[in-house]
């Protein structure tokens, strides 16, 4: 049978049989639920302890500023409405950039319906922010600026160190969604000097349904959820133990394996290049060289992404067109208009995100197909 090629990392990823085998005994019999004062508790919190202690050293964060989410989209919403419910009533300004994922854009929308003053940054043709635009966006009325550290459709990787001087400088908070990032590029807090940092586990190898939001020790947030008094107070609910167990593997995994994925990655995408160079096709390449390795969004001229996408589907290869938690939807992807990819290119974009599972076979395979459809 002709092998199916999974080429959209960037939605999610398979996820890594350590870190499966790890999960198991907490789907069996380690099930007790970790709040509990008995026996049975003592083993299930000790993982969630020893996974957050895990977390934190891969990212140089302490262990107490790593917060269990249900993934990138909680995380994003707790930064953001949690910065911000702090000032419920008061027309605070909130920063961000009109290419940020929908986790972002539509809390800060969210916000703009009750009276928050919104601010949403413009980005260059590559993605990036200025950051003279960020400075002078910032007014003594702003509570919050919020970047994105790697965009997830074109792959352009922020200069966030850069971005949060200028927010420091003005002392405003800085969030960066990193949900692309984490896992895949070097990611030290300290060095970025961020007050929070989103990640979610299935972008890398990790299970899905579980992350964490990294809140600075003195940063003063909001809570999002009301209930039992897990996570310091902060998040309540019961912690996904399993979940959290199979991130931490995933997490220290990848960042172990970093280097050599890398390496290897960025052969994959430039024998992409390479061949994609060859044919007669007439395309543009988008976003920044400082990308997330594996990643490519191609613009191919008079192309329809969508049905480049069925078409490549049907001959049994997964890419993506716009945004990857919202690749049913047909318009313009929100990024591709924000760095003005030009019109009779903009509808043939597709974005291919490679893994490590996959091979040089695969790359030409796909550049094979794209070019049958296509030429
Ligand atoms: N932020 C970015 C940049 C993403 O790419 C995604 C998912 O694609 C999210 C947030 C949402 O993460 P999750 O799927 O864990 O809710």
């Amino acid at each position: 049978m002709k092998k199916y090629i999974y080429a959209d990392h960037a939605a999610t990823t398979q996820l890594d049989s350590e870190a499966l085998e790890a999960m198991l005994p907490y789907m069996r019999n380690e099930y007790g639920n970790p709040s509990t004062l008995y026996l049975m508790s003592r083993e299930p919190y000790n993982a969630v302890k020893s996974s957050r202690q895990c977390i934190a050293d891969v990212l140089g964060a302490d262990k107490d500023e790593i917060f269990f989410t249900s993934g990138g989209t909680e995380a994003d919403n707790w930064a953001i409405k949690g910065s911000a419910f702090r000032f419920t009533g008061q027309r605070k300004r909130i920063i961000t950039s009109i290419i940020e994922h929908h986790a972002v854009l539509s809390s800060c929308e969210y916000l703009e319906k009750i009276g928050f003053d919104i601010i949403y940054l413009p980005v260059d043709r590559k993605g990036c922010v200025d950051q003279d635009t960020l400075e002078s966006a910032i007014n003594e009325e702003t509570v919050l600026v919020s970047l994105m550290m790697a965009n997830n459709e074109i792959g352009t990787i922020q200069n966030i160190r850069e971005l949060v001087k200028i927010a420091h400088a003005k002392h405003v908070l800085f969030h960066t969604d990193a949900v692309q990032a984490v896992g895949h590029i070097p990611v030290d807090v300290v060095s970025l000097g961020v007050d929070m940092l989103s990640a979610s586990a299935h972008k890398f190898c990790g299970p899905k349904g579980v992350g964490f939001l990294y809140v600075k020790e003195g940063t003063v947030l909001h809570e999002l959820f009301s209930g039992g008094g897990q996570e310091n107070n902060m998040r309540a609910g019961t912690e996904n133990v399993s979940g959290i167990v199979g991130m931490a593997v995933a997490l220290e995994k990848n960042c172990r394996e970093m280097e050599k994925n890398t390496i290897y990655l960025c052969s994959l995408i430039k024998y992409f290049k390479e061949e994609l160079k060859k044919t007669e096709l007439s395309y543009i390449l988008n976003g920044s060289d400082n990308r997330i390795p594996g990643s490519i969004s191609v613009s191919f001229e008079n192309a329809e992404g969508e049905m480049l996408l069925h078409r490549l589907d049907l001959m049994g290869i997964a890419v993506s067109t716009g945004s990857a938690c919202n690749s049913k939807n047909t318009e313009l992807s929100h990024v591709i208009r924000a760095i003005e990819v030009p019109k009779q290119l903009a509808y043939g974009t597709i974005r291919i995100t490679l893994g490590t599972d996959n091979t040089m076979e695969d790359v030409k395979s796909i550049v094979d197909a794209i070019k049958r459809i296509l030429l």
